[in-house]
């Protein structure tokens, strides 16, 4: 996780790194620090906390003055988060310094070498036997001395790495963690995202694995691992530099709830053709669509929902098994892939470490990939046979919500033509559908629209201990979501069941008010989600209902509902799920949350 960036040229480099820092901050937030070369010596600032803590230290940058440095904001994953583990780290000599993000697999092995030649380690982390090692090869050539730890190296990294005896170039380079590299005015950034970039430019590179970035103040010349040029091509980023700022609203979190019905018709709309649904990414045809037996979802998180939700409507609509993983179970349990089954994978930051492994064991097995991603060029991207984006845009909260939506209706839209493609559907279903699926995006504003009535009912449980959500089918999923959104950022614990589920167990765990959040959109569903209210009711719950309009049954066993508009029975999720949001989001405001970066998360997982 965490993020990184670096910058050469003819500016100051601290107030570049900490204003690319401060866009990278949603990545990791637990310690921060910059290296800057002042013309004699690398000078270092780090400290654990958030930016602005090492923003004062170095006052905006002035204390650290020079042309060339690197920065690092933390996620921890090898030593806890203090001022000796954050980055930069140093070789003894503070002749070569480093950032990293990632994961060194086979540092302590590595460690316990180094420390027989003598060296001495002043962290807990195991980016510092970079640091070490880098000094132990170079005799001189830095882009040798790089290419051989990277033979040494097992694991993830991105790395941003200044020699002293070479002040006038930065290098850097990646393996499983992102890293960009873009020309700005009178000099060259290297980043872990491209909001931090944009600033400055538009076209970037994005290096791929095993490649190394050499730059000077006006150029930049990409190696592969033996030390062989390459030629790379520059992406431009379309995105609207104002869509990683905030823009008058409190949090991210609530900007980005707040830009849903935009991701979702971004999503859909270039995929529906008079009257068709066209996904020409798919790149199958209508032979290779039918030919399809099983579906194996894996994903992690907020998008191993979306995965739980696609599963009854690829069901309910295509007749076609699903099976939905976690991408960190997946990728050790020897899976089975058997001829037929397509892999889906979605991840919003496209680089989702497990869910990368999962991909290429799925490729290793011969099953075809198909990405579902928010960030474009991602490794995800790149690496799937198809790719299908959710034009979101940036998510800077680390809570999805806007990434989160756009994902459900890529699935929706895949569902739908498997379903016409096999017949399941016909052509008044699908025009049908298609209508409910082009009215969401101002139900969805709508039911924003209503967020204060949502947040008088969240500022009564401020002080809740447990908060339980319920569902069966598809509101299951939504349960589910609900309560890792309710939770993350509240850090209320939070349990989502299957309503018929709850009485196996959990139930003992309601008491006198305890809330019990139930969802129940589905006809077929009703009077089973009603026993099930009215059995946690009897027990002292406060149950509150998301129901669909005109179902003012549930108000018989419920205490509060929030009622959502008509719409096809598959797409339910896309509404119920906002006053859900609404009530995580609210619930962590009025605690006094910090609800864009919660407490030990990074948005992009890109370490296993
Ligand atoms: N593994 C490194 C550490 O714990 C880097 C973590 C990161 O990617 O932020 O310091």
């Amino acid at each position: 996780m965490c993020g990184i960036v670096g910058y050469i040229g003819n500016r100051q480099a601290a107030p570049i790194l900490l204003e690319g820092l401060s866009k990278l901050e949603y990545r990791g937030y637990d310690s921060a620090g910059i290296a800057v070369y002042n013309g004699e010596r690398i000078d270092m600032v780090k400290s654990k906390g958030r930016l602005k803590v090492l923003s004062e230290l170095t006052h905006d940058g002035e204390k650290l003055p020079g042309t060339v440095g690197i920065g690092h904001t933390r996620w921890a994953t090898h030593g806890s988060p203090s001022d000796k583990n954050a980055h930069p780290h140093f070789n003894k000599e503070g002749s070569i310094v480093v950032v990293h993000n990632g994961i060194i697999e086979n540092y302590l092995k590595l460690k316990k070498k180094l420390q027989k030649k003598g060296y001495e380690f002043v962290s807990d982390t195991d980016t510092e036997v970079i640091a070490h090692l880098l000094d132990y090869y170079y005799t001189g050539n830095p882009l040798q001395a790089i290419t051989k730890i990277m033979h040494r190296m097992e694991g993830s990294y991105a790395l941003g790495i200044i020699f002293k005896a070479h002040p006038d170039q930065l290098f850097a380079v990646r393996k499983d963690s992102p890293l960009i590299v873009g020309h700005t005015d009178g000099g060259n950034i290297i980043a872990s995202d491209v909001p931090a970039v944009l600033k400055h430019t538009r076209e970037v590179y994005f290096i791929e694995n095993e490649e190394i970035v050499q730059m000077t103040e006006n150029t930049m010349e990409f190696f592969n691992v033996d030390e062989e040029p390459i030629e790379k091509e520059s992406v431009r980023i379309e995105w609207d530099v104002n869509a990683a700022e905030k823009g008058g609203y409190e949090h991210f979190m609530l900007k980005e709830m707040y830009e849903q019905p935009k991701a979702i018709t971004d999503t859909f709309s270039p995929r529906v053709k008079d009257g068709r649904i066209v996904i020409d990414e798919l790149n199958m045809s209508d032979e290779e669509i039918k030919a399809v037996k099983k579906i194996m979802i894996v994903a992690c998180g907020s998008a191993y929902h979306t995965g739980v939700t696609s599963k009854y409507v690829f069901e309910g609509l295509a007749r076609i098994p699903v099976e939905v993983d976690l991408a960190s179970e997946f990728r050790y349990r020897n899976p089975i892939l058997e001829e037929g089954t397509m892999v889906i994978v979605i991840s919003q930051s496209g680089e989702t470490a497990d869910t990368l492994a999962a991909l290429r064991e799925s490729k290793k097995q011969g099953a075809r990939v198909l990405g579902i991603v928010n960030v474009v060029g991602s490794s995800i991207a790149r690496e799937a046979d198809n790719v299908m984006y959710t034009w979101a845009g940036p998510e800077i909260a680390v809570a999805t919500t806007k990434a989160y939506s756009a994902h459900l209706i890529a699935l929706y839209l895949l569902a739908m033509k498997f379903a016409y493609t096999k017949g399941c559907i016909d052509d008044s279903d699908l025009a049908d559908m298609l209508e409910d699926l082009k009215a969401l995006p101002a139900q969805v504003e709508m039911l924003l629209n209503n967020k204060e009535r949502i947040q008088k009912f969240a500022n009564r449980y401020l002080a809740a201990k447990d908060i339980f959500f319920i569902g069966r089918g598809i509101d299951y999923a939504i349960s589910l979501e609900g309560s890792l959104k309710l939770k993350e950022v509240s850090y209320i614990h939070s349990e989502a069941y299957a309503a018929g589920e709850l009485k196996h167990g959990t139930i003992s765990l309601v008491e006198e008010g305890t809330l019990v959040v139930s969802v129940l959109t589905q006809k077929d569903l009703f009077k089973k989600m009603i026993s099930n209210m009215v059995e946690v009711q009897t027990r002292g719950a406060f149950v509150m209902a998301v129901t669909m309009e005109g179902n003012t049954e549930a108000e018989r066993a419920a205490d509060y509902v929030i009622y959502i508009p008509e719409t096809n029975k598959y797409f339910t999720n896309s509404l119920a799920i906002i006053p859900l949001q609404l009530l995580g989001y609210y619930v962590a405001v009025g605690r006094g949350c910090d609800v864009d970066k919660p407490r030990n998360l990074a948005k992009s997982v890109t370490v296993e």
